[in-house]
């Protein structure tokens, strides 16, 4: 999936968040609270990480995407599948995806990057 430019990383804000409960500034219940759509995806959709989970070390992280445009649910829709993907970047309408990070064990979650799916016309416009 990262084959395209536009990527954006969340890997500073993520370390913040994780050396802050390292540090004992954050609780970890209030960053491992993985909502049970996110919950059910993660089970579900996930594709492996082969990176262990910053905050319980207990268990592998997992990654989850969602596509955000016009035309889909407010909450995004998850990308299942390379299929689903094929299809989102085939509407030709501004789509950008979001790939969170989850735990299965302890249910942290963090944002790990966006990126473009496909741009509308008026975006490309703007280069
Ligand atoms: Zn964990």
């Amino acid at each position: 999936m990262n084959e395209r430019s536009g990527i954006v990383s969340y890997r500073l804000e993520r370390q913040r968040v994780i050396d802050g409960v390292r540090a004992g500034y954050r609780d970890r219940l209030e960053v491992c609270d993985a909502q049970p759509e996110l919950r059910r995806v993660a089970n579900n959709h996930a594709t492996a990480m082969n990176e262990p989970c910053p905050i319980c070390e207990g268990d592998q992280l997992v990654a989850v995407s969602f596509a955000f445009g016009p035309g889909l649910p407010r909450s995004g829709r998850c990308i299942t599948d390379v299929a689903e993907m094929q299809r989102l970047r085939a509407r030709h309408r501004s789509t950008i995806g979001f790939r969170v990070e989850v735990c299965r064990s302890c249910w942290w979650n963090h944002l790990r990057e966006s990126f473009p799916i496909a741009e509308g016309s008026r975006s490309r416009l703007l280069g």
